[in-house]
């Protein structure tokens, strides 16, 4: 049986951070003026273990969780992330997904593929090579990231990419995206700039909205709407109508899907947040560390869960945007 929240929402999908690190200082996530020198990152002793996530990890799935994401900073930075990769399949009835910024996975997909992943998520903001460059901070080129991408496709990997679109920065990309995976296989998914965090400077003038995206594409590559795959499913799809596949748009900001809502997220040092616009999370390392037995790990979360309300999104305002809140390179996204 689900563990239910206020609203009625079960919690079905658990993402788990595990680094707060990353090899990419993106402008809307981890901006050098704020992660760069004298940073303080966690240390490595603060990390959940992969023995500890992986009893998290069933801790959650008798609650009701169904799907796992494996998220960071860069995920692909943890040594060996295959390894937990293999126990996380080997629960059993689970999903596991992966996002990452793929410039590991010319190195990892094989790995990561015979561990028992079956899909990747990567994102990839701009196919030109100086707005990418401009938009990861360090100057890393379009033409890896793409490299990534096929080694996940030639590993058997499903992959999907997502873009995040920022106006003025690489809004001018969104038909290049679309032609460049139109007819590939791979799903593109556009992402409302959001205002997670507190470092990334949001405007919401910024955001440049789903409908204005899908308009955008649609004018050369006409599109259809396609049905949800599940109830709750926070990318809403658009079919291209010559069989080109389909994009997806995740719209945060301007169509809030917070009714919907049944993530929960666990920071790399073991903190649960009920909503990615949290500003505070549930010390379930201390839990875990403190000798809980997997019944009182149940209940613990199956507690959290129970009292939650969150819906940041729908009652988004001025006065909202003043609250603090953890960044997304911390939570993961
Ligand atoms: N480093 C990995 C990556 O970039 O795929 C995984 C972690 S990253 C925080 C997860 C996702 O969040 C990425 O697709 C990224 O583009 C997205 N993201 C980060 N900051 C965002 C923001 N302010 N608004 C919308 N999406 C954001
Ligand atoms: Fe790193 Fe991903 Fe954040 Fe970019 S979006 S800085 S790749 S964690
Ligand atoms: Fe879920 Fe919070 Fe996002 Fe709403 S704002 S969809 S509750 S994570």
């Amino acid at each position: 049986m689900s563990t239910v929240d206020t609203f009625g929402r079960p919690i079905r999908d658990l993402r788990i951070s595990v680094t707060d690190r990353c090899n990419f200082r993106c402008v809307y996530c981890m901006p050098k003026e704020v992660f760069g020198r004298g940073y303080r990152f966690m240390d490595r002793k603060e990390l959940l273990t992969f023995e500890e996530i992986e009893r998290l990890a069933r801790a959650f799935v008798a609650n009701g969780v169904e799907k796992v994401r494996i998220t960071g900073g860069e995920p692909l930075l943890r040594r060996d992330l295959e390894v937990l990769i293999e126990r996380l399949v080997a629960i059993g009835g689970l999903d596991v997904a992966l996002t990452t910024n793929g410039t590991l996975l010319p190195q990892k997909a094989e790995a990561l593929r015979a561990a028992g992943l079956n899909r990747v998520t990567v994102s990839l903001d701009s196919l030109d090579d100086e707005t990418f460059r401009a938009m990861n901070d360090v100057g890393f080129p379009v033409a890896r990231v793409l490299e990534g991408i096929d080694a996940a496709a030639s590993a058997g990997l499903a992959v999907k990419v997502n873009a995040v679109v920022k106006r003025g920065v690489n809004d001018d990309q969104i038909l290049d995206l679309a032609r460049h995976f139109h007819g590939s296989g791979h799903i593109l998914r556009y992402i409302e700039y959001m205002d997670v965090g507190g470092t990334n400077g949001w405007r919401l003038d910024d955001v440049v909205p789903a409908a204005e995206v899908v308009a955008t594409v649609d004018a050369e590559l006409p599109l259809e709407p396609a049905d949800e795959n599940y109830r709750g499913e926070v990318a809403r799809r658009w079919r291209f109508r010559d069989g080109g596949g389909e994009i997806g748009v995740i719209a945060s900001v301007t169509q809030p899907f917070c009714g919907d809502c049944t993530r929960s997220r666990i920071s790399a040092e073991g903190r649960l947040y009920t909503c990615l616009f949290a500003s505070v999370g549930h010390d379930l390392r201390a839990v875990v560390r403190g000798g809980a037995d997997d019944a009182e790990l149940h209940d613990f979360i199956a507690r959290i869960w129970g009292r939650r309300s969150d819906r940041y999104s729908e009652i988004r305002s001025s006065r909202t945007a003043e609250l603090p809140r953890v960044e997304m390179s911390y939570i993961g996204g």
